[in-house]
């Protein structure tokens, strides 16, 4: 499919100070667009000045949360490339996202090629500081016009690009994360595995009560026996028990992490045992009493490795590795980075220049 670009005659200002970039609240100046409908499938790829949608408030989007996204960074290595992380697996996640949530599925290579033409046509708007990035965030919405619950018969795919600061501006230190006992997240056979809207607005209200407390985070338990640990808000993670990397198993309910995955392949082509297994909120609990939880860290694109320094559960905080970073954390987080970045060679093929 032919992707057709039509060039912004109004470009905005570029922002200067990107310190104060943030995340997630400016965007560049161009956005890809493509339309699905039953009958055509998907058509009319385009790039085309970043600009407000007009939507039909039936939507279907709007009512009953037709909607799957994305999440990755196109970032400036040192040898001064615009590079990205495993793009194509977000376009395999995204395309079973859309096979759970009654969305059309897509063209992972079309994507791919949209979305590099879309970087480096907006290739200004990649910051320059350590650390910073362009978020990119592609989704796909239902558009049918009227109000019937059922399968979409359109949609359309989008992509939108934002230039963020950098998620460690402060320095990578370790954050407090509280076990969520009352809310789940998700449920095996639910949409948990899934990227979808409808997770995050349904866990906000937890994060919310976190923060109140003074928590970064929540980690959520199963949703059937609010026994077994899964993950953090948009991170998976990860634990050091008596020497061994135990992580959750993907058992449905689980976003399966593209940064999990790699930290995974990583460790075991350093020979580094991990498990993936079923983890109870008991055995970590037993495990910080008796001093065996060495490490805690979690695992996504925003902040490769995010170290806790803190788990409490029900009115017990408990401290790990005296709230400071751990040898793995770190050297999880210094591994990944300097692959992503370019500063060490990338063996396993993971990073992809946009041109
Ligand atoms: C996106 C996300 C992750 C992390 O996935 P990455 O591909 O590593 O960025 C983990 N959990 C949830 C709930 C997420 O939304």
């Amino acid at each position: 499919m032919e992707i057709k670009v039509i060039k912004t005659t109004v470009p905005a200002i570029k922002p200067v100070d990107e310190s104060k970039l943030g995340f997630g609240s400016i965007f560049t100046d161009h956005m890809f667009v493509m339309d699905w409908d039953r009958t055509a499938g998907w058509h009319d790829a385009r790039i085309v000045p970043f600009a407000r949608l007009s939507i039909h408030p039936a939507s279907t989007v709007l009512h009953y949360g037709a909607e799957i996204f994305e999440g990755l960074k196109a970032y400036r290595t040192v040898d001064g490339r615009i590079c990205m992380f495993r793009p194509e697996e977000n376009f395999k996640r995204m395309n079973n996202s859309a096979l759970r949530m009654g969305l059309p599925t897509f063209d992972g290579d079309l994507a791919l090629e949209a979305l590099k033409r879309l970087v480096e046509l907006d290739a200004d708007w990649v910051p320059h500081g350590e650390g910073t990035s362009l978020y990119i965030r592609p989704f796909i919405i239902g558009t049918d016009e009227h109000l019937g619950v059922h399968a979409v018969e359109h949609a359309q795919f989008y992509i939108i690009l934002s230039p963020s600061g950098s998620y460690y501006a402060g320095g990578l230190s370790p954050v407090k994360i509280m076990i969520e006992s009352e809310d789940v997240r998700a449920v095996r056979g639910g949409t948990g595995e899934a990227k979808c809207g409808g997770n995050y607005a349904a866990s906000v209200r937890a994060g919310e009560r976190a923060e109140e407390k003074g928590f970064a985070q929540v980690l959520w338990l199963d949703g059937v026996e609010r026994k077994f640990i899964e993950e953090v808000g948009a991170m998976n993670i990860m634990f050091k028990i008596a020497g061994k990397i135990v992580t959750p198993a993907l058992t449905g309910s689980i976003l399966p992490g593209i940064t999990r995955k790699s930290i995974l392949e990583l460790l075991h082509h350093r020979g580094i045992e991990a498990e993936e297994r079923r983890i109870s909120v008991d055995e970590l609990v037993a495990a910080m009493e008796s001093g065996t939880l060495e490490e805690a860290w979690g695992c996504g694109t925003a902040a490769v490795v995010s170290p806790v320094g803190v788990l409490a559960y029900g009115d017990k905080e408990y401290v790990i590795n005296n709230g400071r970073i751990g040898p793995t954390s770190q050297m999880l987080y210094d591994s990944l980075t300097a692959i992503q970045w370019g500063r060490e060679s990338d063996e396993f093929g993971w990073v992809v220049p946009v041109k």
